[in-house]
């Protein structure tokens, strides 16, 4: 197939180009009006007037995760769907750490990924996962290597969910290291889980609810201060870290200074620490904003855009992990009704709202309008945050990330003068609201290839569950 007299954007260049696909592969770029596509006999795909990123990759899903006693209302595959609709090709998703069976004394990891697989079954478009590391002893330590043969090279460690999730600061330096010796990338979740415990209580025993005090328990100061915590014991262990979300402008400020002193550091934000606030918390409809680390401050909004636009931040992920607003109304999704209880379950107690919000489908439509097109940072640089510099850092590139002869054939076609309102009735995402309601787009995918096949067309879905493959990853590159 042909596709041709359309522009390409990628993270260094934007050019104008033939682009022949051959199977899965892209086979080769040509000069336009070149001979071969002057004498082309076979398929040809006009995109004059277009232009052509490589397919999003989003670092960072939660579908299909139990929580709260209900389910992130997105599995794996509407949320590949959704992320088809917006332009991303590419997902990677958090296996929680299992116990084989009730009552055994030992987590393991091949255990939960072959769970996390069976889950998995019914992708739609590629898929590589990480591996939560909730807890911390020899046994797991010395299944390391057999994670990087299944294809899973990171690790992801909390320094919150005390009793939960957390690990202390001496074992997560012992994974650090263990990591680091084999190549692999320990990813962190950066906030205070002792300060955020003590202030809950406080919140509770005084009486709060709102939503608004899921912000006021997990103050920026933890996650500034965790950050640079987990930087320095990257420094001291010798081996890389990656900082999900950053959500605060401080956070921003710790990685810049890390890294200027060499720590090999890395750091990921989201869309929503870039659009919202507080102030989205307070609103009736708040807890539809309530995901862990909190909105932060236009300030904090403010400073995570200049790290982006200064190359200091490297991704932007989603951590898309939706609930439904109100769960016991049901949506129409596929010709079926459904609802899955959501958000209303901490109606009298904001610790009880389901923590995560959508987004898979948003990041890419909503960063163009909003990002390229508001002049925050360059098309080139849109390219290297969502696609480019994820499939790099997590051993996707160049098979990922690229519009390079030999990457797969994952390709987003956008039509760059529609104009959308954006709402959900435009979202496949499996939830009863968007967070970007009413907001006008400029700019859209309209044609999304997966390794050559046409997913998406238009409003129309031609991918299915089961097409999505499951990515073995190799070690990534420290960027
Ligand atoms: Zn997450």
């Amino acid at each position: 197939m042909l596709i041709k007299s359309a522009t390409l954007i990628t993270a260094s260049d934007t050019f104008r180009a033939d682009i022949i696909i051959e199977g899965e592969k892209i086979l080769e770029l040509l000069a336009p009006e070149s001979e071969v596509s002057r004498l082309w006999t076979g398929e040809v795909l006009d995109a004059a007037g277009k232009f052509i990123t490589p397919g999003g990759v989003d670092p960072h899903t939660h579908f299909d995760l139990p929580m709260f006693g209900t389910v992130s209302s997105d599995d794996h595959y509407t949320g590949h769907k959704a992320a088809a609709f917006g332009g991303t090709t590419t997902v990677m998703d958090f296996v929680p750490l299992e116990f084989p069976k009730p009552g055994a004394n030992r987590a393991s990891f091949a255990h939960s990924v072959n769970l996390w697989r069976e889950k998995a079954a019914k992708a739609a478009v590629d898929y590589g996962f990480h591996m939560n590391l909730t807890r911390w002893d020899d046994a797991l330590a010395a299944e390391f290597p057999a994670l990087l043969e299944m294809g899973i090279t990171t690790l992801k460690v909390f320094t919150a969910y005390n009793g939960r999730l957390r690990l202390s600061d001496g074992d997560i330096f012992e994974a650090l290291r263990r990591a680091g010796e084999l190549g692999m990338l320990v990813m962190a979740h950066c906030e205070n889980g002792d300060v955020i415990e003590a202030l809950i209580a406080e919140a509770l025993a005084a009486g709060h609810t709102s939503p608004e005090w899921h912000a006021r328990t997990r103050p920026a100061w933890g996650a500034v201060e965790a950050t640079l915590r987990m930087a320095a014991m990257a420094a001291q262990a010798n081996a890389p870290v990656y900082i999900v979300h950053l959500n605060a402008g401080g956070e921003a400020d710790m990685l810049t200074y890390a890294r200027q002193r060499g720590a090999p550091v890395m750091g990921e934000t989201c869309p929503q620490y870039l659009f919202f606030n507080e102030d989205d918390l307070r609103r009736a409809d708040g807890a539809k904003w309530v995901c862990s680390p909190p909105m932060r401050s236009a300030q904090d909004n403010a400073r995570l855009w200049q790290a982006l636009a200064d190359g200091e931040i490297q991704t932007i992920g989603t951590d898309h992990c939706p609930f439904f607003f109100d769960g016991t109304q049901p949506i129409t999704y596929e010709g079926k009704k459904i609802a899955i209880p959501g958000k209303e379950l901490g109606k009298n107690d904001f610790t009880k709202i389901p923590n995560g919000l959508p987004g898979v489908q948003d990041r890419l439509p909503v960063l163009w309008t909003y990002g390229v097109r508001a002049g925050k940072i360059s098309a080139n640089q849109f390219v290297a945050l969502t696609s480019t510099n994820p499939a790099k850092i997590f051993g996707l590139y160049p098979r990922k990330g690229a519009l390079l002869p030999g990457s797969d054939a994952d390709l987003v076609i956008w039509e760059a003068a529609q104009q959308v309102t954006y709402d959900v009735a435009h979202s496949h995402q499996r939830t009863d609201y968007n967070l970007y309601e009413g907001w006008p787009l400029t700019g859209y995918p309209e044609k999304v290839f997966l390794r050559g096949k046409l997913i998406v067309d238009g409003e129309r879905w031609l991918g299915k569950a089961g097409d999505g493959q499951f990515l073995r990853r190799a070690p990534g590159e420290v960027l």
